[in-house]
């Protein structure tokens, strides 16, 4: 049976996004593609408030982020780390051989810029990474706050972000905040099928990289550059997810990007208001995510057997991640889903729990 996503990716897509897959195929050097990709970007850099580049990569979210580290820093990389995809990046750092440290908080807290200026002061770091919301715990680290730490005390430091679970479900002002990489997979708040990451990247990031020797080839900002003025990729891009990105960029401008972000902000409040009732918050109240809650799950409940029950009434919610299993739920309230679907989930919770 089909089941609807409330999980935090990929998310339900909905049926007319499918569609616009379902393109005839067109080849990456005609004009056809370039004037696609000439379509999309500035409706990309629109909803990221940015005039600098934005790039398409064949990539999950992951991969970015590898590519990013790798051409970040020509001394050490400042790793912040409250829960399983920060941490992941740190070891992608590691895994690549660049010279890093980690800082790191209990999950269910935040990153603050008092940590951040504590631990950059400690050592010459000249790159910073920060996932803004981290999937695992729910949670929203103010980026913005650090961002503005960064730039007072640290200018030679980059500030790279992992936005892939909030970019397009919150407002993210690249230029304004003086972000240096941002990207996410299309997967959780696009509301895409999974494949493709933008990436938006600073001038001062694509000069650093130039400095940074063997950073790699295929997320290479400089190969990206060689052809992104004829609007193309060096290497053969995921045309069928960008047609549909194409799509789904036209329909979140339609809604207006601070209506857009005003429903993710409702939908979360309702799903918080819920697991408070119910359940409990399990992360800091002060850093709520607005595109995913992970309750506590206080009445001992099975998880496994509650999302099997959803399963037969056509839902499907996400366990706790990692050591969280059982302990926690989440409600992703991201990308294409309403307050009218949250409150049908909540309601199908209610009625299976007895509560
Ligand atoms: C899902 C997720 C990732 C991993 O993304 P992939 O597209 O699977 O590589 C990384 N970071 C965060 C915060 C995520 O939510």
């Amino acid at each position: 049976m089909y089941k609807k996503l409330f999980i935090p990716g990929p998310t339900h897509v909905r049926e007319k996004i499918l569609q616009a897959q379902a393109e005839p195929m067109i080849g990456h050097r005609s004009q056809e593609y370039a004037d696609l990709q000439a379509d999309v970007t500035p409706k990309l850099q629109k909803m990221l408030y940015t005039e600098q580049r934005v790039y398409l990569y064949a990539s999950s979210s992951t991969g970015v982020m590898e590519g990013s580290v790798r051409q970040a820093s020509t001394k050490k990389v400042l790793n912040t780390a409250c829960g399983a995809f920060s941490k992941r990046w740190h070891q992608i750092t590691a895994a690549n051989g660049v010279p890093c440290h980690k800082i790191e908080v209990p999950m269910g807290q935040a990153i603050t810029p008092e940590l951040v200026d504590e631990a950059l002061s400690q050592d010459d770091y000249d790159a910073i990474t920060l996932v803004m919301n981290e999937t695992s715990t729910g949670l929203l680290n103010p980026v913005a706050d650090i961002a503005a730490l960064v730039h007072a005390k640290y200018p030679d430091v980059l500030i790279l972000v992992d936005a892939v679970s909030c970019m397009a479900g919150e407002k993210i002002e690249f230029d304004t905040w003086g972000l240096d990489v941002c990207l996410a997979g299309v997967q959780k708040c696009f509301a895409l099928p999974a494949g493709l990451t933008v990436c938006a990247v600073s001038d001062r990031a694509r000069e650093r990289s130039q400095q940074v020797p063997n950073h790699g080839y295929y997320f290479s900002y400089a190969q990206m550059d060689k052809r992104y003025e004829k609007h193309q990729t060096p290497a053969t891009p995921a045309i069928s997810l960008i047609q549909a990105l194409n799509a789904q960029m036209d329909d979140i401008l339609a809604e207006g990007l601070e209506r857009h972000w005003e429903r993710h902000k409702e939908m979360a409040a309702y799903v918080q208001d819920w697991a408070r009732r119910h359940f409990a918050l399990y992360s800091d109240e002060n850093y709520l995510s607005n595109t995913v809650t992970n309750v506590e799950n206080t009445r001992d409940i099975s998880v496994a057997d509650l999302n099997k029950e959803l399963g037969k009434r056509g839902a499907m919610i996400s366990n706790g991640y990692g050591d969280l299993k059982e302990k926690c739920f989440r409600i992703a309230h991201m990308g294409d889903l309403t307050l009218d679907d949250l409150k049908w989930l909540t309601g199908q919770i209610e009625d299976i729990l007895g509560l």
